[in-house]
């Protein structure tokens, strides 16, 4: 059996995608990977292995995996291939998610709906005190500078020093 802790994380996960309708994290895919492993070392015996050398269990899993496929007809390679791109892909997106949208609000309908732009965020226009970012369209109007060796809004740099009188 899985421990009851990881079952609980599952759970947990299975609450919040189907109540309350969130997406699938490379987080909650790691509690499926270590169900699938985990459930493996439990019935074969392997539960100390796992923590002390969980490739060794990983590749006795791949193993046992490719003769099911042998004895069903089934491509081992090709469903490999397929599980790379599905990893490559997720990374990707996780990494897309993590980069900074234009957070530029503005009106629409006659001023009753406010809409956020969400195009990516230029790099050079990406406050790092507030958080502040701006897509190459919206960049214009807000003052970057990073003459601080920070990248910061008009808002947040510091105050230029008054010129002392003469
Ligand atoms: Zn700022
Ligand atoms: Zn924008």
């Amino acid at each position: 059996m899985p421990s009851y802790k990881l079952m609980q994380k599952i759970h947990a996960v299975q609450r919040r995608l189907k109540i309350q309708g969130g997406e699938m994290t490379n987080a909650d895919r790691v509690l499926w990977g270590e169900l699938a492993l985990s459930s493996f070392a439990s019935e074969s015996g392997q539960t100390d292995d796992l923590t002390a050398d969980p490739e060794t269990v990983l590749g006795d899993l791949l193993a046992d995996l490719m003769h099911f496929c042998d004895s069903r007809g089934t491509d081992f390679d090709s469903a490999l291939e397929r599980g790379r791109n599905h990893h490559a892909e997720e990374i990707e997106e996780a990494a897309d998610a993590a980069r900074p949208t234009c957070n530029k609000t503005y009106f629409v309908a006659g001023g009753r709906v406010e809409r956020t732009c969400g195009e990516p965020a230029d790099p050079e226009s990406t406050c790092a005190e507030c958080g502040k970012a701006r897509c190459q369209e919206h960049a214009s109007e807000e003052g970057f500078d990073d003459s601080t060796g920070r990248v910061l809004c008009e808002d947040c740099q510091p105050p230029t020093q008054p010129t002392q009188p003469a």
